[in-house]
């Protein structure tokens, strides 16, 4: 900030005489935070720039996101929900909030508290997206309750790097119900209400009433709902898709981006082996939220592409979970969400052991959402290499320690033949004769999340279908670069993402005016689609396109 503006907002005296240029502020910024020892200590610094200097805080995002990206988010974001409580009252600055903090409450208190959330004290606050979680899945680390926050944080700060959300748009949300984590009520520093989770009736109305005051307040607002435990995550799902701008990432983002690695997975197969995209046997190790997310975009991919009746391609897929093979008479009685793939052609047979349903299905497609760390053993990996020239292998439990294997160990165990996407990022491996490189992909939510944000953004469909949800799958599968292809990437570098998220964007717009639910269609209808992209590419907020001068910002 020069002289003559220091004096005009009376700042002058206030700092050192220098005046910088923000690429000097950047190294100095890179500077300290790689001088950190541990990865916390990283995100505790980034966290506090996030709240005291926006515009630097997302420069740095933008412009280093490969190393940054698993400082604000997985791995680290996950050590940060655990500790959260720990650092809280030092991440962000005086009387500045990091999140909205809602409990239950009456509609009127709620849209109260709701108004009472204005971050940034010099503008009112309109918010464009909500991230809302009660903290009782927490990525693969169970119920951290309040401590959740770092996760609605973590998720729109991607939302700002990869689709050019502007971060006075965003809301992050945790709804804080009590937990179910012992350990935190009964550790003296912990900072949410030291009660039991609530009975089902209690928490849907909870829920209903809180979702009610935030469209109240602002009607406008895209609601995406973020680690909500599995028995919750889907009814919430069916009862409000239909009804209001709202997604969960965790089932229909997961779902989409993991579909999107899997169509190159399976065209690469089916041109370079000559599978049958019809012949594949698809084994899915764990049963959850987005175990069952991810079946129905790949199912609904097999159905739309391949010409399969929904019988035929439901027979495509076998689910396991912790009591071994899903079937129909198994003796126990199914989770609602676990039934539609119960495997009825078993003939009796209970089958628990990984390498044994390995054997018995004989799979092409092995997919591990079951956050056990190792389950992919290497007699797992052996065998799906002895029945398959190129398996399909994509372990992605987060963080890294959950993975069910990691990418070396599926190199080493398939003689380097393993078609890999991970949940994590893992280290490229050497093939130790040749010295050949392989780059393995990361089915990371970043590269549908942001764009399907910004799509619903600008033209606000009345709600997200799972259509629009399916074509940002294929857009994205669509979406790399013939030398990203040639090299055999299942997803295009992190680095263009925001040219991937205005791909993801404009299919939503796109798939929202071809509905006839878009109600923002000014602005998007009637362009080409190369018209489109260009439209949505102009409407990302960037740090150095910021008109706003304050420091905060
Ligand atoms: P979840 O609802 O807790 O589901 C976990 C599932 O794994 C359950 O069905 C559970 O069985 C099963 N399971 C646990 N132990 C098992 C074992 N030993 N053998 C077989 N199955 C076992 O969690 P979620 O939301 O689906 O998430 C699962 C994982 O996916 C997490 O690690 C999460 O971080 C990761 N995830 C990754 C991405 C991504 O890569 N893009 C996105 C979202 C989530 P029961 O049903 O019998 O309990
Ligand atoms: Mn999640």
């Amino acid at each position: 900030m020069d002289t003559e503006k220091r004096y005009a907002l009376s700042l002058h005296g206030l700092s050192p005489s220098r005046v910088e240029n923000v690429e000097i502020q950047k190294r100095r910024a890179l500077k300290l935070m790689r001088s950190k020892s541990t990865m916390l200590e990283k995100y505790i610094f980034l966290a506090q720039m996030r709240t005291n200097n926006v515009r630097l805080f997302y420069k740095i995002v933008l412009d280093e996101l490969e190393e940054i990206a698993p400082v604000i988010y997985t791995p680290t974001v996950g050590t940060a929900c655990q500790e959260y409580s720990n650092i809280y009252p030092f991440l962000a600055g005086p009387g500045v909030p990091d999140g909205l903090y809602l409990t239950k409450d009456s509609h009127a208190n709620l849209c109260e508290t709701i108004k009472n959330y204005q971050p940034f004290a010099d503008e009112q606050f309109q918010p464009d997206i909500a991230v809302i979680s009660d903290g009782s899945r927490i990525l693969g680390l169970g119920d951290l309750g309040v401590n959740g926050m770092g996760i609605p944080i973590g998720k729109l700060q991607l939302y700002v790097a990869g689709a050019g959300i502007d971060p006075r748009k965003t809301l992050p949300i945790i709804l804080d119900l009590g937990t179910n984590n012992e350990a935190f009520r009964n550790d003296e520093f912990y900072l949410g209400l030291r009660q039991p989770r609530p009975a089902d009736e209690e928490f849907y109305e909870t829920v209903d009433t809180v979702l009610s005051a935030l469209r109240t307040v602002y009607p406008r607002l895209m609601i995406q709902f973020e680690d909500w435990s599995s028995e919750h995550a889907f009814g919430l799902l069916e009862k409000y898709q239909s009804k209001m701008l709202c997604f969960n990432d965790d089932i229909q983002g997961t779902g989409a981006v993991i579909l999107s690695g899997m169509i190159n997975a399976i065209r690469r197969v089916e041109k370079e082996n000559k599978v049958n995209p019809k012949d594949h046997r698809i084994v899915f190790y764990g049963a959850g939220s987005a175990a069952i997310g991810v079946a129905r975009q790949i199912q609904e991919y097999f159905s739309s592409e391949h010409n399969m009746t929904e019988e035929e391609s439901k027979r495509l897929f076998w689910i396991v979970d912790s009591k071994g093979m899903v079937t129909k008479d198994r003796g126990d009685k199914l989770a609602q969400h676990k039934v539609y793939y119960a495997r009825d052609d078993n003939q009796g047979q209970q089958i628990k052991p990984l390498l044994d349903i390995v054997n018995y299905v004989k799979p092409t497609v092995l997919i591990g959402l079951s956050s056990t760390t190792g389950a992919f053993t290497k007699d797992v990996l052996e065998r799906l290499a002895e029945l398959n020239k190129n398996p399909i292998v994509f372990p992605l439990s987060n963080p890294a320690t959950q993975a069910e294997c990691t990418f070396e160990q599926a190199m080493q165990a398939t003689n380097h033949r393993v078609i890999f996407a991970s949940g994590t990022a893992f280290p490229a491996f050497t093939e130790p004769d040749t010295g050949k490189k392989h780059i393995p992909g990361q089915g990371n939510n970043m590269y549908i999340f942001p764009g399907l944000g910004l799509g619903a953004v600008l033209a606000r469909p009345v709600s997200i279908s799972d259509r629009m949800i399916y074509m940002t799958a294929k857009a994205l599968a669509d979406s790399l670069t013939p030398e990203e292809t040639a090299q055999g990437w299942l997803y295009p570098s992190l680095q263009r993402i925001r040219q991937v998220s205005a791909v993801v964007a404009t299919a939503v717009c796109e798939e929202a005016l071809a509905e006839g639910v878009a109600q923002d269609t000014a602005n998007i209808d009637g362009k080409s689609h190369d018209e489109l992209i260009e439209y949505v590419s102009s409407q990302m907020w960037t740090p150095v396109n910021d008109a706003y001068g304050t420091s905060r910002i």
